[in-house]
């Protein structure tokens, strides 16, 4: 089994080669920090997660770099979107900036996103920035402009090589710089003047000013991951110009390749529209957990909308829509259910040497390979979520069989679920949850201790953890706090 992905630079389906043997250098372009994140973005990072996750269940080093974007990004109207956030929030730049970040890594987080190895932020990036666009205009590919440095198009033939634009066929991508600025409309900026109000500006060789937005793309993934590197991941709707030019900024200045492998998804639309403030369909994943949204007649727990965006594939667009969230909350309670009575089965089971029942080892590797397959295929999700289904039914009518099974065999179940449903998939929840179809009051009860020791650990409040711990094992209950989740046995 090897893994293949979709590679937006070729338009087709490639074997996956690192560089470097065992390591994988990843570069995602991450969000600008001025307001909270949408659900988009949750299919974004949900997406890169799960190629991080997967690479490293293959036994690659993953070093995994996502930029914050806190400079430079306008608006359609010239604004700076952080100057946005500004006067909205009545807030310093860096305040909205540090306010925001919060905001991003809080909600990656309840979506059981691992954190990226480095979030270097553009603003942190300012010399690598200028340097890079001196070194442009040394090679001629860029030229000074009224405080401005843009880079010239026509200069770099493979300019529109990712995006497959026509050089001819582009259109003029700014709204800001006058034509008598630039020489040719389609060339972008680099570097961008600053009028004496513009809030956040630093000085250059041609004066205050502050980057252009591709530039600490380019300058990020440079430092960070050396070039070339493997794996450049975003989404489509950035693909020009903000990809194109980095990639044009990489190769004129460093005359080396940037990176190998574009993967890109594609886009999360709301009730069969584009999201747009203006229609009102824009939703924050906030918004989404809490149900604070006129599209929404609930909220959805983070790992019910995780389970939604593995639904489909990240090169298809996902429609979020309240009735399709209500389903997926059901099919992945139906995953839980299921894990939870193998789990409480466990507890129960005396311990014994007797090998895993034979005829369900084989049904274990069988739906493990048709799962590693579907994830080898371009990281198919649907299809991996299918395998781990047909898993749940084997194990179902197992459950209802009546007959006696061995703890190894639950074990070798629970293993199953914990490394494909949990550490690439990332949906186990890290507390073992109750569900409808819990076995007895004891269990129930069990688990809302365990649950409120969670919450006090949570909370910090590590005296009242340890007397629940305490206490149970006063009573014969021992827990044990697990990488996923607190497990009970009785001593
Ligand atoms: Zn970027």
């Amino acid at each position: 089994m090897t893994l293949c992905v979709y590679n937006y630079l070729s338009r087709q389906v490639e074997k996956f080669q690192p560089i470097q043997p065992g390591f994988v250098g990843m570069y995602v372009c991450g969000p600008t920090v001025y307001g909270d994140s949408h659900i988009g973005h949750a299919k974004a990072y949900i997406t890169f997660d799960i190629l991080h996750r997967y690479l490293e269940y293959l036994g690659y080093k993953v070093r995994y770099v996502q930029n914050l974007t806190d400079v430079g990004h306008l608006l359609d109207s010239g604004e700076d979107r952080i100057a946005r956030g500004v006067q909205r929030d009545r807030l310093e730049p860096m305040e909205v900036v540090e306010r925001y970040a919060r905001h991003y890594f809080r909600d990656m987080d309840l979506l059981n996103i691992i954190r990226p190895d480095i979030s270097p932020r553009a603003s942190g990036h300012l010399p690598e920035q200028i340097e890079l666009a001196q070194t442009l205009i040394e090679k001629g590919y860029a030229y000074e402009s009224n405080g401005n440095v843009y880079f010239s198009v026509a200069d770099w033939p493979t300019y529109g090589k990712l995006s497959r634009r026509k050089i001819d066929e582009l259109e003029e991508g700014a709204r800001l710089e006058t034509s008598a600025e630039k020489r040719d409309p389609r060339d972008f900026a680099v570097w961008r003047a600053a009028t004496s109000e513009h809030l956040m500006q630093w000085n250059s060789p041609w004066g205050p000013g502050f980057p252009g937005w591709h530039a600490e793309c380019t300058v990020m993934a440079r430092k960070y991951l050396g070039l070339p590197f493997d794996i450049h991941g975003g989404g489509l709707e950035n693909i020009f110009p903000h990809n194109e030019s980095e990639i044009a900024q990489c190769e004129a200045a460093y005359g080396q390749e940037f990176a190998r492998y574009w993967i890109l998804n594609n886009m999360v639309t709301v009730d069969g529209s584009k999201m747009g403030k203006s229609l009102g369909n824009s939703i924050t994943i906030h918004q989404a957990i809490t149900g604070d949204h006129a599209r929404l007649s609930q909220g959805y727990p983070p790992l019910v909308i995780r389970f939604f965006v593995l639904s489909s594939h990240y090169r298809q667009n996902t429609d979020f829509t309240d009735d399709a969230l209500q389903s997926a909350a059901k099919g992945y309670e139906r995953l839980l259910n299921t894990v939870s009575l193998v789990r409480q089965q466990l507890v129960k089971a005396s311990q014994s040497d007797e090998a895993v029942n034979p005829d369900f080892a084989a049904i274990i590797e069988q739906r493990k390979t048709q799962f590693i397959e579907a994830m080898d295929n371009d990281f198919n999700t649907p299809q991996a979520l299918a395998a781990l289904f047909d898993f749940t039914r084997a194990v179902n009518t197992l459950l209802n069989s009546g007959q006696a099974i061995s703890s190894s065999t639950l074990n070798a179940i629970d293993e199953t679920y914990r490394i494909l449903g949990g550490d690439i998939l990332g949906l186990m929840p890290a507390e073992i949850v109750g569900t409808s179809s819990s076995p007895g009051l004891e269990e129930d009860l069990l688990r809302l201790l365990v649950d409120l020791r969670a919450q006090a650990r949570k909370n910090k409040d590590y005296a009242t953890s340890d007397t629940i711990r305490d206490r149970l094992a006063e009573i014969g209950v021992v827990l044990e706090d697990r990488p996923d989740g607190t497990i009970w046995k009785f001593s």
